[in-house]
């Protein structure tokens, strides 16, 4: 079997749609399933009309509710115009009376806890699938019964031992040659049936852990660019698709920020060792990008990424000379504060460490502050470059410094996988390092 993941964009209205249903009856031969995302903006919309709600203002959420549910309407209308079928009918009636109330109880105590964000947020993926299931007239499956997770919302992680029992229970006996199955990506549920998210974009994610509990072939992710690109194309107009990519490469650049993957897709691929294809929606026939452990590129530099804002620490300690232990307190200290560490650069008597820029540290330098000194600078952002020869070629980081001549670098470090460098620039000058990197690096033709 093989999974096909559609994102939103690529059900954003009815013609992609169709297009969606003809990509996946063209696969019915391999037994496809259909992971989908919600339609383009609709995840965002929810969380609009949850935090209007929130706010008290139960009548902008409605109205965001109203023209949500009526925009699924037309579509489904447009996709059926001989008149939707009574279990869609009822199906969209359903969710919207679930989510009207989901937003009156929100604006009733003022509160969104995530997990009430998790159920609201779980509406567009809901609504999506219905409707590509009625108009293929395929198996729908609610895929808060299969993809168990624990119990955080809003990023929640998989139980894969749980997930595989129930993905051969339930999906394997509904797959097979000349059919295709449609289920939800991004949304799962803890083994006590509360809904959860596995984060935003986390749709690349479920197709993942689906193809890796059902032993698939292949695990396409379609979307609305040929392929993983040599660099994110609203910074860099010419970046060019990458034929063949590693698990590494593509693992560094979805942490770095490529928003085309979800940062924790190749993990469960990587582990069964499932290709991964990366593939336009609207140009079925063009270019297109294949994950495998195999690809040995021999680029010095495959692509760049970037990510921010983030905030830079900046850790000193005249008693950090010669004393052993040091990095072990300073890492307890994050440990215990949940805060995670992105970059670490070391000097003989401090460490630069960056962290999200949301990450709570009132806390964590206070506590801190007993045995070093800190240094706060928020607003950067951190560039990779990432390509699986990077180390072993000679006169790469003479070219990228020279040319970020302009642009002050703040830290520096390298990968210990040995195929990222990254640098952390202020956040306002990342897009023109990128660009700056790009023609120095990679060119127009290269890749
Ligand atoms: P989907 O809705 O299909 O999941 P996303 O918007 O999440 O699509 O991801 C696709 C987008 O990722 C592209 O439209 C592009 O703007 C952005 N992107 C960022 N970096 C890259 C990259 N290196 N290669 C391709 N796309 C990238
Ligand atoms: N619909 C969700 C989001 O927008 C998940 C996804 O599209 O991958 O984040
Ligand atoms: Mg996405």
């Amino acid at each position: 079997m093989i999974v096909m993941k559609f994102g939103g964009s690529s059900v954003a209205d009815a013609p992609c749609m169709r297009e969606v249903a003809a990509l996946a009856a063209a696969a019915h031969a391999r037994s496809p399933l259909v992971v989908l995302s919600a339609t383009a903006r609709t995840t965002d919309q929810l969380f609009e009309a949850a935090t209007a709600a929130e706010g008290g203002d139960l009548p902008g959420a409605l109205a965001l509710h109203a023209a949500l549910v009526r925009r699924h309407r037309n579509l489904a209308e447009e996709l059926l115009p001989a008149g939707l079928p009574a279990d869609l009918d009822g199906a969209l009636a359903d969710l919207a009376a679930e989510l009207d109330l989901l937003l009156r109880g929100v604006a009733l105590l003022k509160e969104l806890s995530p997990r009430s964000m998790d159920a609201i947020a779980s509406i567009g993926e809901r609504l999506s699938t219905r409707i590509l299931a009625a108009y293929m007239g395929a198996a729908w499956v609610d895929a808060r019964t299969v993809l168990r997770t624990d119990a955080a919302f809003g990023s929640a992680r998989p139980l894969v031992p749980d997930l595989e029992g129930l993905a051969a229970s339930i999906l394997a006996p509904l797959l097979g040659p000349g059919r295709a199955v449609v289920t939800q990506g991004y949304i799962g549920a803890t083994a006590q049936g509360l809904t959860t998210t596995l984060g935003r974009g986390g749709s690349d994610f479920s197709a993942a852990l689906f193809g890796a509990a059902l032993g698939a072939e292949d695990i396409q992710i379609w979307t609305d660019v040929e392929g993983v690109l040599t660099s994110d194309p609203r910074v860099v107009p010419g970046a060019q698709p990458i034929p063949e990519l590693s698990f590494a490469e593509a693992g560094e650049l979805a942490a770095f920020g490529a928003k085309v993957l979800h940062p924790a897709t190749i993990q469960p691929a990587v582990d069964k060792g499932i290709p991964v294809t990366v593939r336009h929606t609207r140009k079925p026939g063009g270019r297109f990008t294949t994950i495998t452990a195999e690809v040995r590129t021999g680029r010095p530099v495959t692509a760049l990424a970037h990510r921010g804002p983030v905030t830079v620490l900046t850790v000193a300690s005249a008693r950090m000379l010669n004393q052993s232990g040091f990095l072990a307190r300073l890492f307890d200290v994050f440990a215990r504060h949940r805060v995670s560490v992105d970059l670490i650069a070391t000097a003989e008597v401090s460490v630069s460490l960056t962290v999200e820029a949301d990450a709570p540290l009132e806390d964590l330098i206070a506590d801190l502050s007993a045995f070093a000194t800190v240094g706060v600078a928020g607003g950067r952002a951190i560039v990779a470059i990432v390509g699986e020869r990077l180390k072993h070629t000679p006169g790469v980081t003479g070219l990228a410094f020279g040319a970020m001549q302009d642009i002050n670098v703040e830290m520096i470090s390298m990968g210990a996988n040995e195929i990222n460098l990254s640098i952390v620039v202020k956040a306002e000058e990342a897009k023109k390092a990128v660009q700056r990197l790009h023609a120095a690096l990679i060119g127009g033709g290269a890749a």
